[in-house]
């Protein structure tokens, strides 16, 4: 092998290229058995062509196709691929199992029922089609390596089929398909597979650069093209690979974001390509980077890594065979899909025939460790290899090996001999487990056939727990046991415990028919159970603590390590102890290996012994203390043992059976040391004994109780006390039980007598209640079958009614409380609904089960598995509930279920002399006049133990056994029942609890004495019942206090319930104290009806409603302020945003802002500004302190520290004072229009429309002026608005006359209108609204400032209709007050503005608006002004109204008053704005509903049918289908409508003249007939057309037939916007939520060549657009940073803003600006309505519509930007994400 030969420059031969050559010279090569040198002789010319050559992949895929791939297939098939492929098909039994492959990503659904385990899956194809869409299931998303599972019978319970895969057909097992090959293809294939895969295996494994293996060497010499090549590793982050290539490479930022993703992806990429000496250069700069220093960049100090990037320097022709040896893998895989025959053969082959002997020789690889086959040889070398050829191995032995039944076996096998070895690599490799080969066990050791085949014959169990204690090995301390080091960060141990899912997997499914038992697989079973006790062992004892006394400790010691192996453990321990309950062989030698095991753990302990005395009775005890040697809480031997021995009852066999007897085995009372201790040390602990333990021993306690581990720690230790209570004497046992609990002097009687250390007493006293608690326990908790005659059910229903018992809880919160079985089951769903009752209050809230009232008698106040908390909030809710019922407020133990032979004994322990001693020693201190060691709790165990020894006793009558006799014990003279009845009555009791326990205690005697009609029994019982009626009496009196304690509860819950109804709504509150109160009664009709019918406009206008002067309250100094101009100015808190939630075209934006002109809105509405008020008043002067303060404040913190990201004080934003609403400006609060100008001012004058459009379009006409622009020559047109004489001159006087005093009413004495602060604020809102709305620089000199302000004021109030309309609701009736504030001061803001403006400004504004309705000469004008079709009128009207007063100022009179009032002038500019808005309607008028109605003729259909006929024959149009006029009347109502509501709104703010009622009607059938009314337009638009005038209707004409409508109404012209305009809405979402998985299943990331799956799939629910969001790969520049996909398009999509739904996190992501944003839970709810926010619990998802409306709601009244803030205020996670990376 020569160096490949440097320096040409390119490729100089060209190679001819013949098929049929090539063909048969391979079938000689085949013939001769050298087909791999034959195929090496085309590749070493011809793949250095094609993929040495840069061609871009459409091309090189061609290429390889031509010259590669097709002549090696049609060699194969020795003629027509396609046929030959379709031949072989046939012969094919179509395949059971569906197969299909998970892309990541992808929905797989498990069924709960039926699944064997949760890994069983099906695709939503077969799931769809099966019958399990009616059972229970689960849905999930792939992680992208598996396939589905349907059709494989070991998969399911039952219908393992989908009718797609039906079982109908008869599986041949027998016929080997490689036979129904012909044999000539068979042995060309054979040849084929064999050569290119040893080809493919040795190129992707070789090692060298710039050699090629030999007889691959190209014939001619070569250009030096070397790439230097970039490897992935998971240590370095993806900041530090871009940052290293942009210096070592020399590219863009982009470029190396994109290296990175490539190397991310595929495991690496060619970062530069150029000369040797270049490539080496870039790597030595590569390989030299100092992370450190990044590190320390990123203050990411937990990588501690000085490793380099791997980075190779490589040759082109290397690569170019490595890409072939790649594309080779997959075109393997295609191949062998196409033939059962096909792919047996291929396995069959890789599998069996060894890799030949050169290509060891070459891979330096000795003979004895040489692989047996080529296939072994691919898994070994697994960690060797590059991500993307890893995954596509694992693809082609998933498509092959794992889909052919025969083959997964002989694989299985393999994989299991080689899994040791495969692991230890793994361990040491830095790849996820999902790339790497190991995960493909999980598709063998689930198959319940194959796992048991392979632990009979490849001993798997032992196999996997050898492995796993070799990982162990380096974690073991000097006495052998694992100990776990924090600062010990390899991972490899980590990587290990995947071996723990490998061992649970291989035992999911235990034999169940005694046959499938064999004697292989007993012994095979054994050795695994021999090996997990070998790895218990070395966790016995683990993480021992001492009690820490004198100081805290230092460090806190490391737990978990431990606690992370046992959770690991949990479903093993419980699937080993399964099998060994299956066969009796099996369990007792287990048993015997266990208890061995145990005994040999122990030897290493001393065993002291001394004498313990308790009342007469003495025994040994162990001497160990507690509290001052070492205790662990990891001892899985002792619970191992525990859970074995449930099952002995089941083979007759007890503790003492002689098949259980083993020399080394431990007594009954060594067993119970250790589980005895750990509770001791727990007690101690509640006692306060360990307090300087630290934390660390306070995480361990939660963990061995919490629910995840329990079952396998803390359960198992109360079994095994249980156990050997059943083997031992009682009192012996108790004896024990307070030896160690450091009782025994406590148990003396003299213990009482004061003197001693009374600390000491009180934690005596705790421990005390702590060994009663764990006595009850001990008696109590049967509910193990096995211990208890029970079945799981009833385990479960107990468990539900005790977590019922604490509060109602929603499913998820019931479900998270119940422990799980192996398969994440908690059995839940059957028989829930047995106890208790699913409440659904609402439709989007969760529904709450709620006990049924008959199971609250399970209620045991000691449960087991409530912690402290659990236990006193349900006492509580028990005792509240029996209060409320008027009962007895005893908690007394309910019945427990009979116990199995094999613990009969434990209740022996309730009647003993020992027991006996301590009931009554606690009962005499109880009576006692002062103890120091009683407590009422320890009154209330004995009395509950008592309960529990009463219960047994009935239970002993009813079955006749004598042996147990608590009663007689208990009535001996002096005896316990004397004792409790002299405490009846007695002081100490104080508590109505404990009082009522006693009583039900003396009843319960009473019943027991009844059952055993003794005589001393009646005498007994007469005594109990004076007692009772004692007790009767005191209840009495005690319920008579209960009525009047009750009675003042209410009383004080009234009171409490107003005050809390007014914190919850202080928000109201607070508004009715600072809102504008003459707002509310001036919106108040009910007061103040109007004589006659209200008109706006016009000289027949109605009076305004202008009542007194109006007061608001500043929120911040709480001062009262009357509103007035020239008063103090008053604000209210605002926010201004850019919108495009109207736009009719989506995705237009608003390129050159800084060329934008603003006059003239187009219909489409792309974009606006919006303004939002929270109503919140204050002082300008307050809010100006407030705001400095708040950006000081904010600019004073560093950088880094400033916490609040819910506001950006960069734009300005703060939050309101009083409600934290987002904000950025305030608008200044005017006072009402009317009261401006004096009311009697008010001349009438007569003027017709056509006179008044006369002189408007003389004024237009007479104010343009052509000029040139000097400098650039440009042409452009002048307003100068002329003077009204010029005007007047023209006119017939009298009209001149009226036309003059349209505009003289003006004139106004009040000088100096505005206050400075008022004008200061109209200036600032102004300014602010112009720069955000436009994303601008302020410049208060620009023209457009005005218009801003006049555009925002339409733009809020057609989004306000819009959202009016869209709910259905009024215009009047239903507007919140803060929003009718709002508006009113918009539009009053709007109206005054002019008077801060610059006055000509203003002039030439109206004049060039006007221009775009009236015609004239110039050309220019009509060329630069749009065409009407694309004006939007309701903007046109607001503008013209705010500024058609100022036409004619005169700058000598700057004191005029320039405010509009609905006069006559403003009645005809609303004409006129009308009647071009109807021939916008009559214009674009499209005809979509095919079904005429042909309703009676029509009058004024007609007449606008015959206008619609005359404009589209002006317009030059002919319409194909003429409407009927009663459509086309029903139409135009309609289209004009939403502009007639908008001018409403905007009239009744500008006159102050209230609407009609009709209008506060959400059902007003009359609605357009009362607006025209109110606006004083004709009813029946069609007078607006009809003898108006000559000036008007050549003003129409002259509209239809402008050049500028014709082109715009073209066939090929954009897109026109038709009438009405449809309200936006986000975009519909389907029902099912896996509907939606399954579309972004298909999705890829669009930047990715190869068509990449994305990993966050977002889609944008305004357009419905897909983004790949949260991806390097995605990420563009947006104003000068870099930002993620979705943060991109909110930027594009919606001004900044946007709703998305993150489909596989199932949440919906909200942003807003470039730097904030939150999540929400998504509109999809389960079953039990809650929502599954990502993905956690795989319920079945179905949209909830309300939900989704509230979200529409929230985007379409433009409160993202405040919804984000308000989140980002209360959820402090959300400010630690980087929004804008989204
Ligand atoms: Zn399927
Ligand atoms: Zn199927
Ligand atoms: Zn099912
Ligand atoms: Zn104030
Ligand atoms: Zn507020
Ligand atoms: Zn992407
Ligand atoms: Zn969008």
């Amino acid at each position: 092998m020569a160096q490949l030969p440097k320096g040409h420059p390119s490729y100089s031969v060209v190679h001819e290229f013949c098929q049929s050559d090539v063909l048969e010279h391979w079938k000689l090569c085949c013939d001769r058995g050298e087909l791999l040198d034959g195929l090496k002789r085309h590749f070493r010319v011809w793949v250095p062509l094609v993929f040495g050559n840069s061609h871009d992949s459409a091309k090189e895929e061609h290429l390889a196709e031509k010259y590669l791939f097709r002549p090696m297939t049609e060699f194969m098939c020795g003629g027509n691929p396609e046929e030959v492929f379709s031949q072989l098909k046939n012969v094919d039994t179509p395949s059971q199992i569906c197969g299909h492959v998970f892309k990541p990503g992808e929905p797989t659904y498990s069924c709960r029922d039926c699944a064997n385990d949760p890994t069983c899956v099906f695709c939503i194809d077969c799931f769809q089609n099966s019958s399990h869409k009616q059972h229970r299931y689960r849905m999930n998303t792939s992680g992208g390596n598996g396939y589905c599972d349907c059709g494989d019978t070991e998969a399911w319970k039952v219908e393992p089929f989908c009718s797609l895969h039906s079982s109908s057909m008869e599986q041949n097992d027998q016929v080997n398909p490689v036979d129904l090959l012909p044999v000539d293809l068979a042995n060309r294939a054979s040849a084929l597979f064999l050569a290119s895969l040893q080809y493919a295996i040795d190129l992707l494994m070789w090692k060298q650069c710039v050699q090629l293996p030999g007889g691959l060497d190209p014939e001619e010499t070569v250009p030096d093209i070397h790439h230097c090549m970039l490897f992935n590793d998971e240590v370095h982050s993806y900041d530090q690979v871009i940052t290293t290539l942009q210096r070592a490479v020399d590219c863009s930022q982009r470029e190396a974001i994109d290296y990175a993703t490539i190397v991310d992806r595929e495991g690496r990429s060619i970062v530069k390509s150029g000369t040797e000496q270049e490539c080496e250069k870039a790597k030595e700069i590569i390989e030299g980077a100092d992370f450190d220093i990044f590190d320390l960049i990123l203050r990411n100090t937990s990588r501690h890594n000085s490793k380099p990037l791997k980075v190779l320097v490589m040759h082109n022709v290397v690569v170019a065979h490595q890409s072939f040896a790649l594309k080779l893998i997959q075109w393997l895989q295609n191949i062998i899909s196409k033939s059962d025959g096909l792919r047996r053969l291929f396995c069959l082959l890789s599998m069996n025939a060894p890799p030949k002997k050169d290509l060891c020789d070459a891979m330096e690889i000795d003979d004895v460790d040489a692989p047996a086959s080529l296939m072994e040889r691919v898994l070994l070398a697994d960690t060797q290899l590059w991500k993307v050829v890893r995954v596509k191995i694992h693809q082609l032995l998933m498509a092959g090996a794992l889909m052919d039944q025969e083959c997964k076996k002989l694989f299985a096998g393999m994989f299991t001999k080689c899994y040791e070895q495969l692991m230890k690599e793994f361990c040491l490799d830095d790849h996820d487990h999902d790339v790497s080969v190991m995960s493909l066990s999980v598709q063998m050791f689930t198959v319940p056939s194959l796992a048991r085949w392979l632990i009979t014959e490849y001993n798997l169990l032992h196999v996997i727990l050898q492995s796993f204690l070799t990982a162990c090995k380096q974690k073991k301390d000097k006495d052998g046991r694992l100990c776990f080091d924090r600062n010990d960060r390899s991972p490899s141990f980590k990587r290990a415990s995947y071996m723990l899912y490998d061992i649970k997997y291989a035992l999911l499914a235990r034999p169940v028919d005694p046959e499938d038992w064999s004697d292989a697989l007993r012994t095979n079973f054994l050795n695994g159970v021999v090996s997990l006790l070998e790895l218990l062992r070395v966790m016995q004892g683990m993480d021992g603590v001492t009690r820490q006394t004198g100081q805290h400790l230092e460090f806190e010691p490391e737990w978990e390590g431990a606690f992370n192996l046992q959770l690991k453990l949990e479903d093993t321990l419980v699937l080993f102890t399964r099998w060994c309950s299956m066969d009796k062989v099996v369990l007792i030698e287990a048993y015997k290996e266990t208890l061995e095991a145990l005994y040999h753990s122990y030897e290493t302990s001393k065993k002291e012994k001394g004498k313990c005395e308790v009342a007469g009775h003495t025994t040994k005890s162990m001497k160990y203390d507690v509290s001052n040697q070492p205790i662990s809480i990891h001892l899985p031997l002792t619970r191992f043992l525990a859970a074995l021995h449930l099952h002995l009852e089941k083979f007759d066999l007890t503790f003492h059976s002689p098949e259980l007897m083993t020399k080394k085995r431990l007594d009954p009372v060594d067993l119970l040391e250790p589980p005895l201790r750990a509770q001791v040390m727990i007690a101690q602990t509640q006692a306060g004994m360990w307090r300087r333990n630290g934390f660390a021993l306070l995480n361990q306690i939660f963990f061995y109780h919490n629910v995840r581990c329990r079952g396998e720690m803390y359960d198992r230790d109360i079994l095994m006390l249980q156990i050997v209570a059943s083997l031992l004497n009682p009192n012996d046992f108790i004896v024990h039980l307070l030896n160690k609990f450091n009782l025994l002097h406590w148990a003396k009687p003299e213990y009482d007598i004061p003197g001693g250390q009374e600390d000491s007493v009180r934690q005596t006293v705790m421990l005390a209640e702590e060994f009663l608690n764990l006595l009850i326990i001990l008696l109590e908790e049967r509910y193990i079958p096995g211990v208890g005659s029970v079945t799981q059910q009833d385990v479960i229903k107990r468990e539900i009614v005790h977590q019922l018992c604490i509060m109602p809880m929603a499913h998820s919160e019931l479900a998270k409380g119940l422990p799980v079985d192996p398969n994440s089951e908690t059995g839940m769903e059957d028989v829930v609904n047995e106890v208790a009752e699913f409440k659904k209050p609402s439709s989007t809230g969760k529904g709450k089960y709620d006990l049924k009232p008959e199971y609250y008698k399970m209620y045991c106040p000691y449960f087991y598995h409530y912690t402290k908390a659990e236990q006193s909030k349900s006492e509580e809710a028990q005792r509240k509930r029996k209060k409320q019922a008027g009962e007895s407020q005893a908690l007394p133990p309910p019945v427990p279920p009979p116990l199995t032979s094999q613990f009969a004994a434990i209740v022996n322990i309730l009647h003993c002399d020992v027991m006996f001693h301590i009931f009554k020693m606690v009962l005499t201190r109880t009576a006692a006049q002062r103890s120091r060691s009683w407590s009422e709790a320890q009154f209330e165990r004995i009395l509950y133990i008592i309960g529990i020894a009463l219960h047994e006793q009935k239970r002993a009558f009813k079955e006749g056994n004598t042996s147990y006799d608590f009663l007689t014990k208990a009535m001996k003279e002096d005896g316990l029942l004397s004792k409790l009845q002299c405490l009846v009555g007695n002081q100490n009791l104080n508590q109505d609890p404990s009082r009522d326990l006693l009583a039900w205690s003396l009843k319960q005697f009473a019943e027991v004495c009844t059952l055993k009609s003794e005589p001393v029994c009646l005498e007994t019982l007469h005594s109990l019942a004076s007692c009772t009626d004692q007790k009767t009496e005191t209840e009495r009196k005690r319920k008579a206090e209960m009525a009047a304690k009750r009675r003042a509860r209410v009383m004080a819950q009234i009171s409490k319930m107003q005050r809390n109804f007014i914190a919850e709504n202080s928000e109201l509150f607070d508004q009715t104290s600072t809102e504008l109160k003459t707002v509310t009664s001036d919106m108040d009709l009910g007061v103040m009806v109007p004589p006659t019918f209200p008109v706006a406009l016009g000289p027949h206008r109605s009076q305004a409603n202008v009542t007194g002067p109006i007061q608001a309250t500043c929120i911040l100094c709480q001062e009262e302020q009357e509103i007035s101009c020239s008063g103090k100015a008053m604000v209210l808190a605002a926010f201004v945003q850019r919108s495009t939630v109207l736009s009719q075209s989506r995705g237009k934006m608003l390129d050159k802002k800084d060329d934008y002109d603003p006059l003239f809105v187009p219909v489409d509405l792309f974009t606006g500004t919006h303004v939002s008020s929270c109503g919140h008043v204050m002082h300008h002067d307050c809010w100006q302190r407030y705001f400095d303060n708040v950006m000081n404040k904010e600019r004073r913190r560093p950088l880094r520290f400033r916490q609040s990201f819910s506001y950006d004080i960069d734009k300005m934003e703060y939050l309101c004072p009083l409600c934290e609403g987002l904000s950025n400006t305030v608008i200044p609060i005017v006072p009402s229009l009317p009261s401006l100008y004096p009311a009697g001012n008010k001349k009438e004058v007569d003027l017709r429309f056509d006179d008044w459009l006369d002189g408007i379009e003389k004024t237009v006409q007479n104010s343009i002026k052509e000029a040139q622009d000097k400098e650039s020559e440009d042409d452009f047109s002048l307003f100068q608005p002329c003077p009204i004489s010029t005007i007047t001159r023209m006119m017939a006087e009298s009209v001149a006359k009226n036309f003059q005093l349209l505009w003289e009413y003006v004139y106004d004495d009040a000088s100096g209108h505005f206050s400075e602060g008022m004008r200061e604020m109209l200036k600032k809102f102004a300014r602010d609204v112009y720069a955000f709305g436009l994303s601008v620089e302020p410049d208060d000199e620009s023209p457009r400032v005005s218009i801003l302000a006049w555009s925002t004021c339409a733009f809020t109030i057609q989004s306000v209709e819009q959202n009016l309309r869209g709910e259905g609701k009024s215009l009047f009736g239903s507007i919140p007050t803060r929003q009718a504030d709002l508006i009113g001061s918009l539009v009053r803001f709007a109206a005054v503005c002019s008077q801060v403006m610059n006055p000509d400004m203003v002039k030439q504004n109206c004049v060039r608006l006007l221009s775009a309705l009236i015609p004239c000469d110039s050309e220019k004008v009509n060329k630069g002004s749009p065409c009407l079709l694309d004006l939007d009128m309701f903007h046109f009207l607001t503008i013209v109204t705010m500024t058609l007063p100022s036409l004619y100022v005169d700058q000598q009179h700057c004191i005029v008053n320039t405010l509009p009032t609905g006069d006559l002038n403003n009645q005809h500019a609303m004409q006129l704005v009308v009647t071009a808005h109807i021939v916008q309607i009559l214009l674009t008028f499209a005809w979509d509903t095919e079904e005429s109605m042909d309703v009676e003729s029509d009058s004024e259909g007609e007449a606008l049918l015959k206008i619609y006929l005359q404009l589209q024959k002006t317009a030059g149009l002919t319409p194909e289908k003429v409407p009927s006029p009663y459509q086309l009347l029903q139409y135009v109502r309609s289209a004009v409508m939403p502009f007639l509501r908008c001018a409403a709104i905007l009239y009744f703010h500008i006159t102050g003249v209230s609407p009609p009622d009709e209008l506060h009607d959400h059902f007003c059938t009359k609605e357009y007939e009362v607006l025209c009314r109110y606006l004083s337009l004709p009813v029946n638009m069609s007078e607006l057309f009809e003898s108006v005038g000559d000036i008007t209707t050549a003003l129409i004409k002259s509209w239809c037939s402008s050049k500028s409508l014709r082109d715009r109404l073209s066939a090929n012209s954009e897109k026109i916007v038709r009438y009405p305009i449809v309200k936006n809405d986000l975009v519909p979402l389907p029902v099912d939520y896996s509907e939606l998985i399954n579309k972004v299943s298909t999705f890829t990331c669009p930047k990715s060549k190869d068509s990449d799956d994305s990993r966050a799939p977002t889609m944008c629910l305004v357009c419905g657009q897909m983004l790949c969001s949260q991806s390097y790969c995605c990420q563009k520049d947006l104003e000068g940073s870099s930002v993620g996909a979705a943060t991109e398009h909110a930027y594009f999509c919606g001004a900044g803003t946007g709703v998305f739904l993150r489909v596989r996190d199932c949440q919906i992501l909200l942003l807003a600006g470039k730097t904030k944003g939150c999540f929400l839970a998504p509109p999809y709810l389960d079953n039990y309505g809650e929502t599954d926010q990502g993905l956690r619990r795989g319920n079945p998802l179905h949209l909830c519509e309300e939900r989704y409306s509230h979200l529409k709601k929230l985007w379409f009244t433009h409160a993202i930007p405040e919804t984000i803030a308000h989140n980002l205020e209360f959820n402090s996670s959300f400010t630690t994400i980087e929004w804008q990376n989204l």
